[in-house]
């Protein structure tokens, strides 16, 4: 199929919806996307590494980062600051692999301003109950940070509207295949193709 560029799509939704779990499926099942792996100044959390989560730095160093206009993005969230290196989203666009981050939604709605060409897709959990037993079952959070993320879960939800696309997570692997098919379709709009085919009659 003729492709430019990749597509740059951007998955949000509340802490503790699935995020992480429906992007790693989904990367087994479509290894052409591309994963771009965040830094952050939180500590690894058990059994998470170094370039696999997470890229772990201190304030200073990602102050840094952000001084160098090397993000993309960043957010504080909670207490902690994460953003997206430029560096490899760049490449991989341009190489014309699709990447995907997974962010929350400040950092989205900047992504926004700078990629409107974005695919922005929001990850919804069946209901409120839910989203909080997924955060205490990890139980790696203290109890008020985990009434700290269900707080910011709610802002987050109304935000919803700046997105393309809802995917509901009632089950991981509905949800990757609605996020596949929804990745298709992308690829396969007019806007994005049109010129290129249009060569062709040129031709
Ligand atoms: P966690 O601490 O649970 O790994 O992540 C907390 C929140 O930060 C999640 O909503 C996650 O999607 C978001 N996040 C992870 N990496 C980034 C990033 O690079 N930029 C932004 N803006 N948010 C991120």
């Amino acid at each position: 199929m003729k492709r430019e560029k990749g597509l740059l799509i951007v998955l949000s939704g509340p802490s503790g919806v699935g995020k992480g779990t429906v992007c790693g499926a989904l990367r087994e099942h479509d290894t052409h996307i591309r994963y771009s792996v965040s830094a952050t100044t939180r500590s690894p959390r058990e059994g998470e590494q170094e370039g696999v989560n997470y890229f772990y730095k201190s304030k200073e160093e990602f102050e840094r980062m952000i001084h160098e206009d090397e993000l993309l993005e960043y957010a504080q969230y909670v207490e902690n600051y994460y953003g997206t290196p430029r560096q490899y989203v760049e490449e991989m666009i341009n190489k014309g692999h699709d990447v995907i981050l997974e962010i929350e939604v400040q950092g989205a709605l900047q992504v926004k301003e700078t990629f409107p060409e974005g695919v922005f897709i929001f990850l919804m959990p069946p209901d409120l109950k839910e989203l909080r037993n997924r955060i205490e079952g990890r139980g790696t959070e203290t109890k008020e940070l985990i009434d700290n993320r269900m707080s910011v879960a709610k802002d987050e939800i109304d935000l919803m509207d700046k997105y393309d696309y809802v995917v509901e997570n009632d089950e991981v692997e509905l949800a990757v295949e609605r996020i596949k098919a929804i990745v298709t379709a992308e690829n396969c709009k007019k806007d994005r193709l049109i010129h290129l085919y249009k060569e062709l009659v040129k031709e």
